[in-house]
């Protein structure tokens, strides 16, 4: 560990010293609990699991749930029997030099950061699946986005709200329907205690709206280096039904959404001032916390005696602002009425007008039919602003050019980052095994540069294709498993049940495909001419095998109704068997899904995937993405690295333009993944498709991956704004 040098003691770290001077394998094995740190070190997964490998399962993988499960005595005799003491030892030694460290990335480049640490507000994080507090590929983004500035030692703090019964459980009914169902998580069981001000006191914030106060309590988990606060309405002095307030995810009705991103966003600001943390950047990581730039500007004008404008604009340039949504209707709207009850008392403390404050949220300010849009006010308090890909910076300048009427098109002030993933998050223990026999030493602090993966290339094909291949033989077990049990909690006969554990072949090409069923995405597509699939599925030399995941909002029927569709082609002699749908995505199926399919299918309707980054988790493991040029695809295909559906152009009507992507599809899969896939060498092995496998890790995943995107939120983001120099993107 020459690159790195040891933590100045600046900012709290209080109760983890303790946690850290444990003793007993007990202690160390809590210690380790305790920093989400292990979801990403294949060691430290594997010990808890060897602890109670079935138990492990069961629950979700906590391990701070299983440890519960355990005295330190019985942990003690299991240790000794299974000889873990050295690994025990070993983890609890690179967690403390990991705590204690930082690496030379973050010192070279995110020194002046330090003292000034950059603020990331996002409403939902997906860290591990343990910890449900996310839904989908927006709370997945955060989690890895703060797991690389750990890693790369970027001095941040992350905001967002605690919800206690998180996104919901998702179980289909005998018809198919999908069922949802709350649960409360055991709050002792997470990594997590509450925050403590600089008293030392718990903390709590409050929040004055016109119709009486909100008061949130903060809690603090530990991902790495990065500390995350959680705010959480669960608290006393607050009505009944305000405690519930942070209890769902996108569950309640539009008033619940402005509390909620009044508790983020208002409360997120007062919960650091709080903390002592001063930040230097205010990243906002889509417009839900937006508010958290009227909270700024009152500190502004309340210490350094600045009028409302200049603290708004010295609140701008210190503000980024990064959207995600490339249709008009996806954005969060709200009356005046409701602005106004929540945000009244602190617009009187601006010294604002209600006219000023919505013109704020407002495309045209005097407009007082337009309601309050989070991303205008997004937009207005941010001085760098950027979309998630290429194409969507260009879709999101065209939607907001109105904002700027006097520029052209190309030049209004929003920039572009693409999203990537945490590598060692969604790269499978035996790639990463394959990778580290192969690649230079030290790559896995190297792992943005392009030069590292090129290494691939010199790998024995045959070795790649094994590794490959017992990958898929562990997410067929993994699928056969969950169908099974869903078919027995069904209610479905014996036969079934163990029609379910005998599915599926993993000599077959096998499709995946997983995700939100939005509409837009298209979940469908493959079945828009269901005998020209089964002729694919069927056929007896090449045959094609589907596996499929994801939920629908709640309130999204139509998403719902594709899940049914899918979910029922089990009664359909010609693909039961052959198409299964695995119940309950979450970060878990995510992981053996991209970890063990052939094919990532990924069809959405362009260009409304903003970038996608599942397809991203699949490179890193080797399987070849067959996507429509959309979102992030755009921008990785060559040619030689995978599959494009389309060449990149949508039809003005959805009808024509599925049409013609679902005549694509069936040809690129017909004329080009199958072939490929079954032609084989002598020794069994598809040559030209483990080549295109070697294309594709080699040329995406140092680009794809969340390490170089959060070196460039440094680079082109974070330093300009907290007042550093920097090569600057887009400044208005
Ligand atoms: C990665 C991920 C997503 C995002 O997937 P997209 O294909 O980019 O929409 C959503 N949900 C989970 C659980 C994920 O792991």
């Amino acid at each position: 560990m020459s690159q790195t040098e040891t933590l100045p003691s600046v900012g709290a770290r209080p109760s983890s010293a303790n946690k850290l001077m444990a003793e007993t394998m007990y202690d160390k094995c809590m210690a380790l609990a305790s920093n989400l740190w292990w979801s990403w070190q294949p060691e430290v997964i594997t010990l808890f699991r060897d602890l109670d490998p079935i138990r492990w399962r069961q629950l979700d993988h906590n391990p701070i749930a299983l440890l519960s499960e355990f005295t330190p005595e019985r942990l003690e005799m299991r240790a000794a029997e299974l000889v873990l003491y050295s690994r025990i030892n070993h983890a609890y030694r690179r967690l403390k030099e990991y705590l204690s460290t930082i690496p030379l990335w973050g010192r070279t480049y995110a020194g002046v950061l330090g003292s000034k640490p950059v603020a990331y507000f996002s409403l939902e994080f997906g860290v591990h699946e343990s910890v449900p507090i996310y839904s989908g590929g927006l709370g997945v983004l955060s989690g890895d986005h703060i797991k690389s500035a750990s890693g790369l030692g970027v001095p941040l703090v992350a905001i967002g709200l605690f919800y206690d019964q998180g996104y919901f459980k998702q179980h289909l009914d005998l018809n198919g329907w999908q069922q949802e169902e709350y649960i409360d998580t055991k709050v002792e069981n997470l990594p997590m205690e509450p925050a403590r001000g600089s008293d030392g006191r718990p903390l709590t914030v409050e929040i004055q709206t016109r119709t009486g106060k909100l008061y949130a309590k903060v809690w603090l988990m530990r991902v790495g280096r990065v500390n995350l606060y959680l705010l959480d309405s669960d608290v006393e002095g607050n009505s009944p039904e305000d405690r519930e307030l942070t209890s769902r995810l996108y569950g309640g009705d539009i008033r619940t959404r402005i509390r909620q991103e009044t508790v983020a966003g208002v409360g997120g600001v007062r919960a650091l001032r709080a903390l002592g943390i001063t930040p230097g950047v205010y990243h906002l990581n889509e417009g839900h916390s937006a508010f958290a730039t009227l909270e700024a500007i009152r500190e502004r004008m309340k210490d350094d005696g600045l009028s409302f404008d200049e603290a708004l604009r010295d609140v701008a340039e210190h503000t980024v602002f990064t959207t995600h949504t490339p249709v008009p209707a996806g954005h969060d709207r709200f009356n005046g009425a409701l602005i106004e009850e929540h945000l009244g008392p602190l617009r009187d403390e601006l010294g604002i007008s209600f006219d000023q404050l919505m013109g704020l949220g407002r495309v045209e300010p005097q407009n007082v039919h337009e309601p309050f849009c989070m991303t205008v006010l997004g937009l207005k308090l941010s001085r760098r602003a950027n979309a998630v890909s290429n194409l969507h910076g260009r879709v999101t300048r065209r939607m907001w050019a109105h904002l700027w009427p006097w520029r052209v098109e190309d030049e209004v002030p929003i920039g572009h980052i693409t999203n990537g993933v945490h590598i060692l998050s969604w790269l499978a223990y035996q790639m990463l095994q394959l990778y580290d026999r192969h690649f230079p030493a030290g790559w896995q602090d190297r792992m943005g540069e392009p030069e590292v993966w090129q290494r691939i290339h010199e790998v024995d094909p045959g070795e790649l294709w094994e590794t490959h291949h017992s990958l898929k033989n562990l997410l067929l077990a993994f699928v056969r498993r969950r169908v099974s049990r869903q078919c027995r909690r069904r209610g479905e006969s014996d036969d079934a049940v163990e029609a379910a554990r005998n599915m599926l072949d993993p000599n077959v090409l096998t499709i995946g495909f997983a995700r939100r069923f939005a509409t837009y995405k298209r979940a469908d597509l493959i079945l828009y001419d269901l005998d020209r699939l089964s002729a694919m599925v069927n056929d007896p030399e090449r045959p094609m095998q589907i596996i499929y995941a994801g939920k629908a909002h709640p309130a999204d029927e139509p998403g719902k109704r594709l899940i049914q569709r899918i979910a029922n082609l089990r009664h359909d002699p010609r693909f039961a068997g052959k198409i299964a749908f695995v119940e309950d995505y979450d970060i878990n199926v995510a992981r053996h899904f991209v970890q063990g399919v052939d094919v990532w299918l990924n069809n959405p309707r362009r260009p409304l995937e903003a970038s996608g980054t599942s397809g991203q988790k699949a490179v890193l493991n080797g399987a070849l993405n067959l996507s429509v040029l959309d979102g992030w695809w755009a921008e990785a295909y060559d040619g030689s690295n995978g599959f494009a559906i389309g060449k990149g152009a949508s039809h003005v009507r959805d009808d024509v333009t599925d049409a013609r992507d679902a005549a694509s599809l069936y040809r690129v899969l017909e004329e080009q993944v199958i072939p490929l896939y079954y032609d084989r060498d002598i020794d069994g092995l598809p040559r030209h498709w483990i080549k295109r496998m070697m294309n594709s890790i080699s040329s995406l995943a140092w680009r794809f991956s969340a390490d170089r995107m959060v070196a460039d939120y440094v680079r082109q983001t974070y330093l300009p704004a907290a007042g550093g120099t920097s090569c600057d993107m887009h400044i208005r």
